[in-house]
């Protein structure tokens, strides 16, 4: 048995409290999209909590879409690097970006300083953030959303906007992590609320994290063409949407849950066991990691062009159908919905430690299909 001293006893029992914090951020974001130019103008104000012990002089912002601009960006080139000539061969219509056109922070004009990639940038504080204190920015911007080459995308109508809007990076014991778009490689955010009003197309069937909060009777919430749909959501790292005038809806309270399945028409034949696998993945994964705990899940068809799915608060995107041979589709929707406990939750920094979200997730998927369809099965096999 080792002898621990008074002084190191304190300090071992301090250590852990001292750095037990977490940044804060709340964003109130009003967006119009624009369905002949693809693009998404914005104001965007939030609220930033330094519960840090540290005076902050800057704040990081990403600026996602911007990974879409040119072939210069740090995306582009890690595409070339793994032989995926689509975005070099894209036309320019194709391709997207972010303009911030005016920034303030605390009532005062700031600027905005661009990082080593285009998707990041340094906003410096007209007075220095003391621990305890928080800060109010704005941001009015405009996206102009890409094809398909990654995520954030659209295919005619139909959009997948995620990344989408400017983020504040996480600053944590570590420092600041202005992590740029990789080609492979995902995100770090802080937890916070969202209030998100979206200009759209009236005929727009939409998917989002959060909870739908339009008011049906507002009678100023509508255009000739545009409705106005209100979202807000609770204890979030990100907020994301995407919306098809064609998308097959159904839907279902499981479990407390207000689940959504958004099938895309090419799909819908092959759509019909998802909303049972998405009921199947909250019972696993409550059963072993507890409880989803928020009110909304949705599974929206997609075609982004990075894997077969991906994840967001209250939100996936899978971009696969059933085939006869395997049970693909199903691994990818478990799969997905599986991050809302190990990301979702857990809220890792998934560049850095990639395997606490993916190897994590990754085991969690093997032990469905083992638990659910006996210890030889996995999603191979045929159904
Ligand atoms: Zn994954």
């Amino acid at each position: 048995m080792k002898h621990f001293s008074p002084a190191l006893l304190f300090l071992c029992l301090l250590a852990p409290r001292l750095s037990a914090w977490q940044q804060r951020v709340d964003y109130k974001i009003e967006a119009r999209l624009d369905t002949v130019s693809h693009e998404l103008t914005a104001d965007q104000r939030l609220r930033y909590w330094n519960n840090s012990p540290d005076t902050l002089s800057f704040v990081w912002f990403h600026l996602y879409p911007n990974a879409f601009r040119d072939e210069r960006t740090r995306f582009a080139r890690e595409a070339e690097g793994f032989h995926d000539y689509r975005f070099r061969l894209s036309r320019e219509a194709e391709r997207g970006l972010m303009e911030v056109s005016s920034a303030n922070a605390g009532g005062q004009p700031c600027f905005l300083t661009p990082g080593d990639d285009p998707t990041t940038a340094r906003l410096d504080l007209p007075s220095p953030l003391a621990p305890g204190d928080s800060v109010d920015i704005g941001m009015y911007f405009r996206v102009k959303i890409p094809g398909f080459f990654s995520r954030l995308g659209h295919e005619g109508s139909h959009y997948e906007v995620s990344q989408w809007y400017p983020k504040i990076a996480v600053y944590d014991r570590k420092g600041w992590h202005p992590l740029g778009y990789h080609y492979l490689g995902e995100f770090y955010g802080d937890f916070g609320d969202f209030q998100v009003g979206l200009w759209l197309p009236r005929n727009m069937v939409v998917g989002a994290t959060g909870v739908e909060v339009t008011d049906p009777n507002d009678t100023t919430a509508a255009s000739d063409s545009l409705s106005y749909r209100l979202f807000t959501a609770t204890d979030v790292h990100d907020f994301a949407w995407c919306a098809d005038p064609k998308y097959i809806e159904t839907s279902e309270i499981h479990r407390g849950v207000a689940l959504r399945v958004l099938a895309l028409p090419k799909d819908s034949s092959r759509w019909g066991n998802v909303m049972q696998y998405a009921k199947d993945a909250l019972d696993y994964y409550g059963k072993w990691y507890g409880r989803y705990p928020y009110p909304t899940l949705t599974v929206c068809g997609g075609y982004l062009a990075a894997g077969g799915g991906m994840e967001y608060p209250n939100m996936v995107i899978v971009s696969s159908g059933e085939d006869r041979l395997t049970r693909g589709l199903e691994m990818v929707v478990v799969h997905e919905i599986g991050h809302q406990w190990f990301y979702g939750m857990l809220a890792n920094n998934e560049m850095d430690q990639p395997w606490m979200d993916e190897g994590f997730n990754s085991f969690s998927e093997e032990r469905y299909f083992e638990e659910k369809y006996g210890p030889e099965a996995d999603y191979l096999a045929h159904p």
